[in-house]
């Protein structure tokens, strides 16, 4: 499921063995993947392991469907691979912090990476290594406004996408415009943040809906 070229759509790749070998260390040792490039120290996109959402979602489907005769049954998947799905209005990959669906995928580093840091610090960014210098320092300046690996914030925000795909799976509705809501689907870190933690409940539209489902 890995991507190779994020401009194009996938293409199936012939894996070879250091590939094989890395994946199934991987599914030992989930933390390998913090090993790898992340996209902050990424000289080029490429070199930061991206893989298609919807190509896993399609192979652990097939799993869950050879095991579970029970096609009623919610399945949530939490990975810490950086989830893409491509988008042909600008042709190329973004990443994705849930796939709504049966089985549904929610990526730790999809909520990292996908909703954006605020503009200015990616100036700061630029400046910072042309200039050669560690771009911890302009970290630093942004202190908590943006979700970083290991942030203690990731498991309340990894609530709110966890009851994205909930609703979805159960009212089909996709997300709330609404920011004053965990249903939110942020663009923004900021926007994340403060759905998720600075409101952190539902609409009245979504509360009421989920009150009429009488879970
Ligand atoms: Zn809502």
């Amino acid at each position: 499921c890995r991507i190779f070229d994020p401009k194009m759509p996938f293409k199936e790749h012939l894996p070879n063995k250091q590939e094989i070998d890395f994946e199934k260390s991987v599914c030992e040792d989930t933390k390998l993947m913090e090993k790898t490039t992340m996209v902050e120290n990424a000289e080029r996109i490429e070199d930061v392991m991206m893989y298609d959402g919807f190509e896993i979602q399609n192979i652990i489907y097939d799993i869950i469907t050879e095991n579970d005769s029970d096609s009623n049954n919610l399945h949530i998947v939490f990975t810490n691979k950086l989830t893409c799905t491509y988008d042909i209005t600008d042709n190329r990959y973004h990443g994705r912090a849930v796939i709504c669906s049966n089985p549904a995928i929610i990526s730790t580093a999809g909520m990292i990476e996908a909703p954006a840091r605020p503009r200015e610090y990616y100036f700061d960014v630029m400046k910072c290594k042309m200039q050669g210098l560690d771009i911890q320092n302009v970290k630093k300046n942004y202190n908590g406004e943006f979700l970083d690996y290991h942030d203690k914030r990731l498991s309340k925000i990894a609530e709110g996408y966890l009851l994205q795909a909930i609703f979805y799976y159960m009212t089909g509705d996709t997300f709330c415009d609404s920011l004053d809501c965990r249903l939110n689907n942020a663009h923004w870190q900021k926007d994340l943040l403060y759905s998720q933690l600075k409101i952190g409940k539902l609409c009245n539209k979504h509360q009421a809906l989920l009150d009429k489902l009488h879970l």
